[in-house]
């Protein structure tokens, strides 16, 4: 192998880089990056950035300190197994030995959204820049979705005074990420800290002369907006690859070491749907520690001959919500959760059960607990043991 090119420059495709630089690889390496902007912290980009007037963006290591050639603002738009080449939209053609898809996600909108001035998504930085600048004069804030983003907007948005209205079409927030009754508890925090939270209705459309006034709902009523931001999910980057050959299935399906079947071709990140073999199970995740671990395992298996290396990941992620942090690590289960501490106080943890293994913990404002758990997720820790070891903590079941 002596070329490799990472296709998206943001952190799964850096730590690419970096792992394959740390397991000796000396040949060429190409970064291309859609965006103008070298690799950069996204989660920053709904919390302090937004509520901070002014802050630059935190960047990450500079490529070229790899010996990387970064492309910036240059966008890939098909890949040539066959050839082994990736094509570029100004009609380049990049080859490589060795590749590794890193091009993420993409935020969804919602019809009629795009030309209203002050209806925003935000996935990078110029939507975060753009977004900033409407959040300082917003007097009246409404955000669609009542997701992790949404609802760190939310959050920001009240930080920076103005009224909020979150709404949700799902009867309960989180319902897909920790269970109706815990994405409940959550969602607490919003009307604890004066968010006005709709669920079960939803967007019908906007109306404004050229920019949002006003947010149509499902419920027949109209909420008046200066923004509007859409936080309704996202969908893997992963059209320039149709008609790759590449399977694609909700992202970019791969085994359990990151390979998709074409020759020298591995992905990572937000874009991959991959086996983890810790779970037995296929996942596409959306959170940075799993984003940045796969791009390490990808970035070595694409440049080290031999047997490669399988990818196990225990999901993990955290979300600031209020100056609250919710952390989530492992997978929902499916028999159960039970909860422990004070979940309209200081804070609880809450473990999830899948037979006689604990599946997950969510844990708001229990740092030291969701990390000492995700390691004994790892281990694939029994429930009675994981029960056992919170209750030793202090904390009271609740329920
Ligand atoms: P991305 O960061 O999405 O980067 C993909 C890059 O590829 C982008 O720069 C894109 O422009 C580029 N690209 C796409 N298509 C092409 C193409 N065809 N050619 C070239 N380049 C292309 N996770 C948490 O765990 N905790 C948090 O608190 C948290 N907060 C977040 C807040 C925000 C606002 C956002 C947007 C995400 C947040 N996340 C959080 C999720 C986390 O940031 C992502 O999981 C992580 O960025 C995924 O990294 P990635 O490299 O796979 O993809």
């Amino acid at each position: 192998t002596t070329r490799l090119v990472v296709v998206g420059a943001s952190l799964a495709g850096l730590r690419a880089v970096e792992s394959a630089r740390a397991a000796g690889f000396t040949g060429s390496i190409t970064l291309l990056g859609a965006e103008p902007h070298p690799p950069y912290d996204r989660p920053e980009l709904s919390k302090t950035f937004l509520t901070t007037p002014g802050a630059a963006p935190r960047f990450y290591r500079d490529p070229a300190e790899l010996g990387a050639r970064w492309l910036g603002g240059r966008r890939a738009t098909a890949l040539d197994p066959d050839r082994k080449v990736v094509v570029v939209d100004d009609g380049d053609e990049i080859p490589y030995d060795a590749m590794v898809i890193a091009t993420g996600a993409r935020a969804r909108t919602l019809p009629g959204a795009e030309g209203m001035a002050g209806v925003h998504v935000l996935r990078g930085l110029d939507d975060a820049l753009a977004l900033r600048r409407d959040l300082a004069a917003a007097r009246r804030t409404v955000v669609v979705g009542a997701g992790f983003i949404g609802s760190e907007v939310a959050a920001s948005a009240r930080a920076l005074g103005s009224a909020v209205t979150v709404v949700e079409a799902a009867p309960t927030p989180l319902a897909r990420a920790f269970g109706p009754a815990l994405g409940e508890l959550c969602a607490r925090l919003h009307t604890r800290n004066g968010t006005d939270l709709r669920c079960g209705v939803s967007v019908t459309g906007f109306e404004g002369d050229g920019r949002v006034s006003r947010v149509l709902l499902s419920d027949g009523t109209a909420l008046d907006a200066d923004v509007v931001v859409v936080g309704i999910g996202a969908e893997p980057a992963a059209d320039w690859l149709v008609g790759s050959g590449l399977r694609l299935d909700d992202g970019v399906v791969c085994d359990r070491a990151l390979a998709t079947g074409a020759d020298g071709v591995h992905a990572a990140g937000d874009v991959v749907r991959w086996h983890n073999p810790l779970f037995d199970r296929d996942m596409r995740l959306e959170h940075w520690t799993g984003a940045a671990e796969q791009g390490a395992v990808a970035g070595r298996n694409a440049v080290t001959p031999g047997p490669s290396e399988p990818c196990e990941v225990v999901p993990y992620l955290w979300s600031d919500w209020y100056g609250a942090r919710i952390q989530f690590a492992g997978v929902p289960g499916a028999d159960g959760v039970r909860v422990f501490g004070d979940p309209d106080g200081r804070g609880f943890v809450a473990l999830h059960r899948d037979g006689d293994r604990l599946a997950g913990v969510l844990g708001v404002n229990r740092r030291a607990d969701v990390t000492r758990f995700r390691a004994r997720i790892r281990q694939r820790v029994g429930w009675s043991e994981a029960v056992e070891a919170l209750s030793g903590s202090g904390l009271a079941a609740v329920g």
